[in-house]
């Protein structure tokens, strides 16, 4: 399979997002998405929203192969039209990832079957992952009950 297919089925995987572009830094695949348009709504009033602005997530993946996939996500700024409504403005969130976090779901959930499963050190995968002990530890008590760990 070709790279660019990999890294197109990789982003396609994680639900509604459109590949930008991407590009290879040193071992590392970075990849530029957005999410697919759709009409968007104030969560306060229902008015129309108008786009504001751009603001970039860095948020790593499932790595392609033995490649870290670090996703550069173009988030949108909302603008609500509404000139009586209090919301102002608001960043868009998607299901592939929680709100201020730097892995994707289906990456915690990978790094805590690492963990529990295949019993990589917890001092190994911080460096493994790129982030920090404490999000490793994070992401690990988040969704322990979700990885099935072998009974003995
Ligand atoms: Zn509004």
């Amino acid at each position: 399979m070709s790279e660019r297919l990999e890294v197109e089925r990789a982003i396609e995987s994680l639900g509604d997002l459109r590949l930008i572009d991407y590009h290879l830094a040193g071992n590392e695949i970075y990849v530029q998405v957005e999410t697919l348009r759709k009409p968007v709504y104030c969560p306060s009033c229902g008015s129309t929203a108008e786009p504001k602005d751009r603001r970039t997530s860095t948020i790593r993946d499932m790595p392609i192969g033995n490649r870290p996939l670090v996703i550069l996500w173009k988030k949108r700024v909302w603008n609500c039209t509404n000139k009586e409504c209090a919301q102002v403005t608001w960043t868009e969130t998607a299901n592939f990832v929680s709100s201020r976090h730097s892995l994707t779901n289906r990456a915690k959930r990978d790094l805590a079957r690492q963990a529990l499963v295949d019993k990589v050190s917890v001092a190994q995968l911080p460096q493994k992952w790129k982030v920090s002990w404490s999000t490793a530890m994070s992401s690990i008590r988040e969704v322990e009950d979700q990885v099935k760990v072998p009974t003995q």
